[in-house]
Formats: structure tokens, sequence, C-alpha cells
């Protein structure tokens, strides 16, 4: 049997991007960005992460994952997630733990992204703070002293918040949920409602556009705006955080909605407006995995 590497791998498995990468010598490098497909159901995409792994690390030290969905860490099972529809009761971690031949852990994909903005230290270890994840759904952490808060163990799903009660219909089985009004998906939503040539827009698409002068794109990141803004006066209400960070895909986008953002927080509560993007990169997802395991199986 081979000697395990000194590398702590990584998977931040997102609903449209899977992010791979290992952490050693306490510097972390992304090896590969492939696209998640939803619909060929967890055993597959595991082969294809099992097939980039194996050609760089036939043992690794250990393998963490952050994954969009509801986590039970306990058990190591990813009980569903709202945009991996056939990933239902899925063992994650043991399937992870059994391929590569080493121990695993899995978390949810916002809290990888705490760990790493925690560990680089843009997450302080003193008061309240919300980290928010704004991507094909909506993430969320609690951090309380530099310690993620899990509750009974699944605090922080913020995107299945209730915005609307008899609002749209979302994949978690509730209706007018957050990230229904505040995804990529609802922007694109927003871009199509008036028609014309939008046949193939998503969000970058229209990002462009809106960075374009485009009135539609402009238009559609105004309501997304409104919506970020709903949601974030609610849950300063329930939490009162000293700060609140916004990652995801959706965080580069960041100047084209904050303002709209921030006006509606503004007509909803009284608190300071604290809200920043934060500042790790795309990958920091996976780096936060990577930690985890570090952590757990140093
Ligand atoms: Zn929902």
């Amino acid at each position: 049997m081979n000697n395990p590497s000194c590398k702590h791998w990584g998977i931040d498995i997102g609903g449209t991007t899977t992010i791979l990468g290992y952490l050693a010598n306490d510097s972390f490098k992304t090896v590969s960005t492939i696209q998640t497909i939803p619909s060929e159901g967890p055993e597959k995409l595991l082969t294809r992460i099992c097939r980039i792994i194996s050609n760089i690390d036939n043992s690794p030290r250990s393998i963490g994952a952050g994954i969009a969905g509801l986590v039970d860490r306990k058990n190591g099972i990813l009980i569903y997630s709202p945009n991996l529809l056939n990933w239902v009761h899925f063992p994650l971690q043991e399937k992870l733990s059994d391929t590569f031949r080493c121990p695993a852990v899995i978390d949810n994909d916002s809290n990888t992204f705490a760990i790493q903005a925690i560990d680089s230290g843009e997450i302080t270890s003193d008061g309240l703070v919300l980290l928010i994840t704004l991507g094909t759904g909506i993430g969320g952490t609690i951090v309380h002293n530099g310690t993620i808060l899990y509750g009974t163990g699944y605090a922080g799903e913020f995107g299945h918040m209730t915005v609307n009660a008899s609002g749209e219909a979302c994949p978690c089985g509730s209706h007018g949920c957050w990230e229904r009004y505040a995804s990529a998906e609802a922007l694109v939503r927003y871009f199509k409602r008036t028609g014309s040539d939008s046949e193939n827009a998503d969000a970058k698409k229209i990002a462009r556009l809106a960075e374009a002068g485009n009135e539609t794109a402009l238009k559609a990141f105004e309501e997304f705006g409104e919506w970020v803004g709903v949601g974030l006066a609610n849950l300063s209400h329930c939490l009162s955080p000293s700060k609140i960070f916004l990652a995801g895909g959706l965080v580069k986008t960041f100047n084209l909605f904050i303002e709209h953002a921030r006006n509606e927080f503004n007509r909803r509560c009284p608190y300071e407006w604290n809200v920043s993007a934060l500042s790790s990169c795309s990958d920091a997802g996976a780096e936060g995995a990577a930690i985890m395991g570090r952590v757990s199986f140093q």
C-alpha cells in the first residue's frame, strides 16, 4: 500500500461548477474546475473527480468536500440539494472515503467558504458575522466569535427563508424562498421577462450587458438587488450581525446590484449597513474544504 501523500484535497461541489484542489505546505493549489451536471447524478461526478485526483495523487492524506445543499455533518450524508435534484440522502462522506481510501469530511459549501475566510483572518474572531453565498442558489453561514454556529446541524439555510408566502415554487418543496428571488436563475428570469433576444441569457451575459449600459439588464439587476436587500433586512432583524459578507458566483456583479440592495435594506430596517464582498476568490470553498480535512485529520 502507498504511504499517504501530504496533500489534503478540497472539493467544492456547486450547482453549476465543481472546483478541485489541494493544500500542501499550507498553500492551496487549484487543480481543476469542471462542470457539475446535476442530471448525471452523484456517482458519475465522483468518477470524474476521481479521475482528476488519481492522476496527481494516488494516496491523498484527506478529502474534504463542501456541497450546495442540506448536509448531515454528523453522519456525512447530503440529505438533499435543491439544485442537484438526484442527490437525495447520498452518503457522500463514505463514498469519498471509500473511493480515495482516506479519511473524508463534508459540510455545506457556504460553511467551507466561511472556514477559508476564518482561516485567512478576513472573518475576524469577534462578534456575529454572516456569510451569504449568491449563486445558483443562496447559501449562508453564521459565525460567532470565529466559530460557525450550526444549531441542531443546519443553521444558515437563508436561501429557504420565505420572503413571499404565496410566491414562486422552490425545489425544496416550499414557496417564495429567498433564493427564488435573489439567485442567478432569478436574475435571468427578470431579464427574460422583457422577451426580445434573450433566449440564451445567463448571469454572465446579463452582467456584461449591464456593464455596457443595456437598460433591460440594468433593470434585471435592480430587481435582483431589491430582493437581496429584502433578505438582508430580514436577517439583520433576526440576528443583528456586526458585518455581512457576500460571496459566490454573483458577487462578481456586486457593483451592479448593491446600491439597490442597500436602498431596500434601508427602507426595511434601521440598522447600520455593513455589507461587503468577501475578497477571497472563487476557489475559497474548495480551499475551506481542504482546511476542514487538515483540521480533522492532521
Ligand atoms: Zn426553498
